[in-house]
């Protein structure tokens, strides 16, 4: 059986293969949130534009502002200013942070550092050129790249989008995701369930989890277990770039998803991974649409989304797959689990200590979204280790949704 790193693979591969060349769309700056640069962003000027002071103080020469000497004070620019009259000798002139450096000064001297008497400014440390001053041009050139293409766009690339005038955005379009629950038991939320029914919560997680991995979800109507209607609905969202289906992937005899797919042409590319939970998923193509066939229990199909379908999501939004983002830490309490299968425990890591600590939480299985409520990351337990010690380090998948 595959491993989950060997299975995401798998999923980045056969995405890069099938992804083409993806649609693109302008978007005013202050909307591209999350999405990908699908174009190059260059400087209009040079970043600084003048000469900037970093600190509240003097503009001075430095070889003039020595410890015990005094410069005449012969007024203040304050940020926004237009300076152009350069700095005579023997003098200093007030300034504050982010405002212009006149010609002939080179370097600020921090307010904090300097006493003043009427309009004589003495200064108590030494100073040098160039201290508290960044030069015109030396964060960037009129004309470069400020951001390439591929880029996914977070705050500080739209700070900085913004900051060259780049107020609309050519992004890729994000892919969309068809979202399609399965099961008789499965009734919508707006409904009361019968005593034996459940509420349809797959659909609201893989919903939010499309849109944290920067897709556009797509809910379709639960299918029931039923050949017709699961290949009706399969139809329906095989108009999408990728299609999620929740449930009816394991032994049972409803669990038809595998079957009605491969009656309409899918070929699969896995259809078990050695995982818990999540060991029954599914991934495969089918005509153009990329096609995941997720384990039913909600935190089966929250895990396997993470690992899976977001890798697909990142290559269909125009961008490289993200690595896994794990992070080590030491282990609250022993832990024992069965070997064979790499398990994604819920669990909560705290920052109390110096090395983060995590401590794996109570549930009841794969069913129990409610233990996820108190879980801020899950606990990797790889496939060769039985028992880990208290203290021993062990990996996490943090829940970058709640973190
Ligand atoms: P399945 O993978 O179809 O065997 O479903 C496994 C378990 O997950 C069953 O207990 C289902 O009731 C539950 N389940 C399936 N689909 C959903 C859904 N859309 N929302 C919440 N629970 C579900
Ligand atoms: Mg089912």
């Amino acid at each position: 059986m595959l491993s989950f790193a060997d299975a995401r693979q798998l999923v980045a591969r056969q995405a890069q293969s099938h992804a083409g060349v993806r649609p693109t769309i302008a978007l005013p700056v202050s909307d591209a949130l999350g999405h990908i640069l699908a174009q190059e962003i260059r400087t209009d000027r040079e970043y600084p534009p003048f000469n900037r002071s970093t600190r509240d103080g003097y503009a001075v020469r430095a070889s003039e502002a020595q410890p015990g000497v005094s410069l005449r004070c012969l007024g203040e620019i304050k940020a926004g200013d237009t300076v152009s009259d350069p700095l005579h000798p023997g003098t200093c002139i007030q300034i504050m942070t982010g405002a212009a450096v006149p010609p002939g000064a080179d370097a600020v001297v921090m307010i904090e550092f300097t006493h003043r008497n009427g309009d004589a400014v003495t200064f108590d440390r030494a100073t040098e050129s160039g201290q508290n001053v960044i030069p015109q041009g030396c964060e960037a050139r009129s004309g470069d790249i400020a951001l390439k293409p591929g880029l996914r766009l977070g705050y500080a690339e739209l700070a900085v989008a913004a900051q060259v005038g780049a107020t609309s955005l050519l992004c890729h379009k994000k892919p969309r995701v068809a979202i399609l629950s399965t099961g008789d038991e499965v009734v919508p939320i707006t409904e009361t369930p019968g005593p034996f029914h459940i509420r349809n919560s797959n659909t609201v997680s893989l919903a939010a989890q499309v849109r944290l991995a920067g897709g556009e979800p797509v809910p379709l109507v639960n299918a029931l277990d039923r050949v017709d209607d699961l290949s009706a609905k399969i139809e329906q969202g095989l108009r999408e770039d990728i299609l999620v289906l929740s449930g009816g992937v394991s032994m049972g005899k409803y669990d038809l998803v595998e079957s009605v797919l491969k009656g309409m042409g899918a070929e699969f590319f896995f259809d078990a991974v050695a995982i818990r939970p999540g060991k029954p998923t599914v991934f495969g193509r089918c005509r153009n649409t990329l096609v995941f066939g997720l384990p039913g229990n909600p935190v089966s199909t929250m895990v396997t989304f993470q690992l899976f379908s977001v890798p697909a999501v990142d290559i269909l939004s125009g961008s490289l797959p993200r690595p896994l983002p794990l992070l080590q830490a030491a282990l609250a309490e022993p832990l024992q689990e069965k070997p064979g299968l790499t398990h994604f425990l819920p669990a909560r890591l705290d920052w109390d200590s110096l090395v983060p600590r995590v401590h794996a939480l109570r549930w009841q299985g794969s069913g129990d979204i409610s233990a996820l409520t108190h879980a801020n990351c899950f606990l990797v337990v790889p496939a060769d280790r039985q028992s880990i010690a208290a203290g021993d380090r062990v990996s996490v998948l943090p829940r970058f949704d709640v973190l």
